[in-house]
């Protein structure tokens, strides 16, 4: 398994050996129930370190808990992940982080502060060149100015983040990795991966899998294009039916754009090869903005499980007798902001139950 730690997020240098000491593979648990009463040190293991997986995780080990988060990438973001490029960054996963409410509103106000975010204001357009142009407005929505991924990295606090390691199967209080490593012993295991993904691993707890039967996904391809001329504008939320959204890039170049397709271009091509949906996004993208010249498509991504439809709608769900619980958006809600919150709340009904988890 790879391990990698987050610079500026989670423990220094010092404490990440002593990450790499404590994790429990199977046989090497912490002892008798006696002991673990004198200590209680709770530990809960995270799948997935999205905003929500992030979020729980960092709130649990603020309030002393022992967490490790386990995600299959190579860093930490999700959806809210970041595209290295040759100079600067880019986003394909989700270009805005809106807010409704409280917490989060004032979270973001907060980040905003600290200039990791910037509000949409001005500048986002509606339409297509050949019909016509709208001045459209974004309420409570920021663009990241730093990396997505730092944002959800941040929240991670003290919580250690294991990188390139997929989990293939939950159990009561444990986990099993993809290369077979087990590790066990958790007073707690959280999945937060899109409920797609989270059923396969949940074969041996029938009764929180069949909840996450209704919950489907629907898909979107994101491409970065590059293209010079066109409306001025930042934002371009485009009347039509394969191309959604252009978000002009805060990195790598004024040219840049992340492009998102809509749900029904993402199923039309949801088995195509990546140039041929390069290809027919650049032309819908050219008729759509009326250039005359080719776009170069600098990368392409397809999210299969981009954004929920029939989410469970509670903000978690668990099953005490094994010590499972499932936050993300596909439990409540599609969206950053009730990502956000799933996390929150579970960390906090956990921390409210320690006792109880020790005993
Ligand atoms: C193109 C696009 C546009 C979007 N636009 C918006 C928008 O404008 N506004 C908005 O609010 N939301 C938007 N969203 C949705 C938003 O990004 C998500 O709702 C939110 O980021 C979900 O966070 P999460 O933590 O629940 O899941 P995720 O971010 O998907 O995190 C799940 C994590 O689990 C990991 N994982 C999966 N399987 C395993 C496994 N077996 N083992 C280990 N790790 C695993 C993944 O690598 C991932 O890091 C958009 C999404 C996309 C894709």
């Amino acid at each position: 398994m790879t391990k990698s730690y987050p610079q500026g997020a989670g423990r220094g240098s010092k404490a990440d050996k002593s990450a790499t000491t404590s994790l429990h593979p199977q046989g090497a648990g912490r002892g008798s129930k006696a002991d673990k009463s004198a200590t209680t040190t709770l530990r809960a293991a995270i799948v997935g370190a999205g905003i929500a997986g992030a979020h729980c995780a960092g709130q649990l080990a603020a309030a002393g808990w022992e967490v490790d988060v386990f995600d299959k990438a190579r860093g930490a973001g999700g959806r809210l992940s970041t595209r290295r490029l040759g100079q600067g960054w880019a986003t394909l996963g989700s270009p805005f982080i809106s807010a409704q409410r409280d917490p989060f509103r004032s979270v973001l106000r907060d980040w905003a502060r600290k200039g990791w975010l910037e509000p949409v204001r001005g500048d986002v357009l509606q339409g297509r060149a050949t019909v016509s142009w709208a001045q459209a407005q974004m309420q409570n929505h920021y663009r990241p100015t730093i990396e997505p991924s730092q944002l959800v990295r941040q929240l991670l606090g003290d919580a250690r983040l294991h990188t390139g390691a997929r989990v293939a199967a939950i159990q009561p209080r444990a986990i099993v990795l993809e290369d077979g490593h087990v590790f066990n012993d958790f007073d707690c295991v959280i999945c937060s991966v899109p409920t797609p993904q989270a059923i396969p691993l949940l074969a041996e707890l029938p009764r929180l899998r069949e909840r996450l039967s209704d919950v489907r996904y629907r898909p979107i391809w994101s491409f970065l294009m590059r293209w010079e001329g066109g409306p001025a504008a930042n934002v371009i939320k485009f009347d039509d039916e394969l191309l959604n959204l252009a978000v002009r890039q805060t990195s790598g170049g004024s040219d840049l754009w992340a492009v998102h397709s809509t749900h029904e271009f993402a199923e039309a091509y949801l088995e195509a090869s990546t140039e041929e949906a390069c290809t027919r996004a650049a032309s819908a993208l050219l008729g759509l903005l009326g250039l005359p010249w080719p776009v170069d498509v600098e990368a392409a991504h397809l999210w299969r499980y981009a954004l929920p439809e029939n989410p469970v709608g509670s903000f978690w769900l668990s099953d005490r007798e094994s010590r499972v619980a499932l936050i993300g958006d596909g439990i409540a809600g599609a969206g950053v902001e009730r990502a956000w919150e799933s996390g929150l709340r579970l960390a906090q009904a956990l921390v409210q139950s320690s006792e109880e988890l020790a005993a």
